[in-house]
């Protein structure tokens, strides 16, 4: 039989740049191929070993998983009792490894960044049972935890999800003289005042949205630090933006870390040098105002 013409062909990138497969959308739906040799026995030897043991291996890695067999194969060893009438993932080309699932009239679908398709199927696995667990309401074990966690710190994969952040999202920002507040003074203002001049962003903006619950983010993907546009208002006291703008340069300061199994945004560090920020007590009453 003649193999559908593919609609869209989505290259898999090995942590290289290499490609080692890609996902092809197709009349017949979506299918994984692989460019790496199968999978010798050796990896499904590992599976008796704890995961996150295990995920320390360097092991010679085959073609992506069928998906749906993965999260299938979950989903039963985790004893859920609900009922399910299908099961389907598939690898989706998020901009930063990101994955959604979602359960609507008993089909249960998983959509998982591709950056993850070239993963040890350990951390698959261990990744599959942390989102069953979110929307089974369950708590996913240890060892899924810290493998999966492992895995999005190592440091050839936290390039890899920056770079396809870069890639695959243009950041849409307004530009950051706004109406009542001027973004690149007030970051060129605190920069020299508090971090000699030390802190690198590529770019500064107003969200294109009014964001009433985040008033600030910093992605370390495209170095970008930006604004609800709701604080572009003469009801906002400057020093208020300015804090905002003091806060998401902490986070290029102390960027995320991990403990244990945990990812620390706001380390200790990270909040005692929020509070060096002259007017931080009214501030954070301002913003418990505001509702944020
Ligand atoms: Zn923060």
């Amino acid at each position: 039989m003649r193999r559908a013409r593919p609609w869209t062909r989505t290259r898999i990138e090995g942590p290289l740049g290499r490609e080692v497969g890609c996902v092809e959308k197709t009349e017949a739906g979506n299918s994984i191929r692989g460019a790496l040799p199968p999978v010798s026995n050796f990896q499904l030897l590992v599976s008796g070993l704890k995961m996150a043991h295990a995920e320390q291996l360097a092991l010679p890695l085959g073609p992506p998983p069928d998906l749906s067999e993965v999260f299938r194969k979950v989903f039963s060893r985790m004893r859920i009792r609900s009922h399910v009438v299908s099961i389907g993932a598939q690898f989706h080309p998020f901009a930063g490894l990101r994955s959604t699932i979602m359960l609507r009239n008993g089909a249960l679908k998983a959509q998982v960044s591709d950056l993850v398709a070239e993963a040890s199927p350990l951390v698959i696995e261990a990744l599959a049972e942390i989102l069953l667990s979110k929307v089974f309401r369950r708590r996913p074990s240890r060892e899924a935890r810290e493998c999966y966690l492992a895995y999005t710190f190592r440091p050839e994969i936290r390039r890899r999800i920056d770079e396809a952040r870069r890639e695959r999202s243009r950041k849409r920002l307004l530009p950051p003289r706004g109406r009542h507040h001027d973004l690149e003074a007030i970051f060129q203002e605190l920069n020299q005042r508090f971090f000699q001049g030390q802190i690198p962003v590529s770019r500064l903006g107003w969200s294109r949205h009014h964001s009433r619950r985040i008033l600030g983010h910093y992605d370390s993907g495209h170095e970008t630090i930006i604004v609800s546009r709701k604080l572009d208002s003469p009801a906002i006291p400057r020093y208020l933006v300015e804090y905002i703008v003091y806060h998401e340069m902490l986070h290029v300061r102390f960027p995320v870390e991990r403990r244990g199994h945990r990812r620390v945004v706001h380390s200790r560090e990270f909040r005692e040098a929020e509070k060096q920020f002259p007017q931080y007590e009214s501030a954070c009453r301002k913003l418990k105002h505001l509702g944020a």
